[in-house]
């Protein structure tokens, strides 16, 4: 045998799954397609901007997150805890009275938060309150609008900040993901800081690349897996590996290559990073546009932010990274940059003619459709000495793809034992 055991994939469940089989006394050969770990946890660097590959935000209160990963050698840049709502007249800053309290008066007294909303979320949220951050999960499920109607979350809370908000943390607009899967993600929101670490998103997953021994081995991806008497075979351009068991820890985009599963659905979206010379009007909040009538975005955009002003790290001195989110399930969600301007005119209230634009990200496999039920969180058996895991077998964050990875490793563990 080469190895105990190979991980197909380096992203954030392949990682933790390595480190796990590695404490638990496993010789792990961990092997990845791409030129980098983190899978779609990456950062560009460009011209001293860092844009990570897709917006995304680090939430330090996920369980998986407080238990595994050293938050403070990141060097995390908090968001702040709320958001900058865009109407056609003004715009309002709603934030967590407590966390912020200079904005608690704006915040509760804003027609974006009439009270009868304001209860309705917490009866939405207060089954999930009440549950172990962990482990069961509520038999009943809806989807998420269905759940919001259920509530009689019906109004501007909903129609202004809630639906658009969740479009672009889910990257569906549809409202038909799991309302347990939304339930669980706002429930950590409104218990953590969500922030971007010092160095860039993918400082993350290399942190935990550094934990292990044997380094990550890049550009290799898996070509075939084989079963063999007394464990699995996998071949690569660089030869044959033999171990005792395999994780597949790849997107669910990619498990029909290596698995007689077929591809899973997923939702995808655009993130435009652009630099400014000068500081937009903004906080450190992200800015969601409720202008159209009825409720949500006029334009392409779904979110926007001053990424620099939370994250000052992101930029060089003196200069300022903005972002800007499109959904790809939208008939707009690419859109050209000429319409992006536009609509960043319109939001941020001021010309973009000496913003440069310094890349544009399509992510296509954001994260696996979720609807209803949402499942137990569980590693597949594919064969006798091989497991699937990733955010598709659990649920699609960092929590979920941590947290499914390392399940994942501790059964190969138990399996070995056995
Ligand atoms: C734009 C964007 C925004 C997001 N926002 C958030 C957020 O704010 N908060 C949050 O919690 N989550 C967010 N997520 C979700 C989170 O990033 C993912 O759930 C998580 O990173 C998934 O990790 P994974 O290991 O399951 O899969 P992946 O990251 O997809 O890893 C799979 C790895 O397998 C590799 N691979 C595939 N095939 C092979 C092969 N044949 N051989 C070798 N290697 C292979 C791939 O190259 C990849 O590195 C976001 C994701 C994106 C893309």
């Amino acid at each position: 045998m080469d190895t105990d055991v190979i991980v197909i994939g380096a992203g954030l469940a392949g990682l933790q799954c390595a480190r796990r089989l590695q404490r638990n006394g496993q010789r792990v050969t961990v092997l990845e397609a791409s030129d980098a770990v983190g899978g779609r946890v990456r950062t560009d660097l460009i011209d001293g901007f860092r844009c990570d590959r897709g917006f995304q935000v680090l939430n330090p209160a996920y369980p998986a997150v407080r238990d595994w990963i050293d938050v403070d050698a990141l060097g995390l840049q908090q968001f702040g805890v709320g958001a900058v709502i865009r109407t056609a007249t003004k715009t309002t800053t709603l934030a967590h009275p407590l966390r912020h309290p200079q904005h608690a008066l704006a915040t509760l007294g804003s027609r974006h938060t009439p009270v009868s909303d304001l209860l309705a979320f917490a009866r939405w949220l207060a089954p999930t309150l009440r549950q172990p951050a962990t482990g069961p999960r509520p038999a009943q499920d809806a989807t998420l609008h269905e759940s919001f109607e259920a509530a009689g979350l019906t109004g501007a809370l909903r129609r202004d900040v809630l639906d658009t908000f969740l479009a672009g943390v889910l990257a569906d607009s549809t409202g038909q993901s799991s309302a347990n899967y939304v339930r669980l993600l706002v429930r950590w929101f409104a218990l953590g800081a969500p922030g971007l670490p010092r160095e860039g998103m993918q400082a993350l997953p290399e942190q935990l690349a550094s934990w292990l021994l044997e380094p990550v081995r890049l550009n290799t991806p898996a070509r075939d897996l084989q079963h063999t008497a007394d464990g699995v075979q996998v071949s690569t351009e660089a030869g044959t590996l033999r171990a005792r068991a395999a994780v597949l820890a790849v997107g669910p985009q990619d498990l029909s290559e290596l698995t007689d599963q077929p591809a899973l659905p997923t939702h995808g979206l655009t993130t435009w990073w652009f630099r400014a010379p000068e500081l937009p009007q903004a906080g450190p909040f992200l800015m969601l546009d409720a202008s159209r009538r009825g409720g949500g975005p006029a334009g392409p955009i779904w979110n926007t932010a001053v990424i620099s002003q939370a994250a000052p790290s992101y930029a060089p001195e003196g200069q300022h990274l903005i972002q800007a989110t499109t959904l790809l399930d939208r008939p707009d969600g690419l859109a050209e940059e000429a319409t992006v301007r536009r609509d960043l005119e319109r939001l941020y209230q001021s010309s973009t003619a000496d913003w440069e634009l310094l890349t544009h990200h399509i992510v296509e496999h954001t994260l696996p459709v979720q609807h209803p039920p949402l499942r137990e969180a569980s590693p597949q058996r594919v064969g006798e000495r091989a497991l699937i895991a990733g955010d598709h077998r659990d649920h699609g964050s960092i929590q979920g793809a941590l947290t499914s990875g390392d399940q994942a490793g501790q059964s190969v563990t138990r399996l070995l034992a056995g």
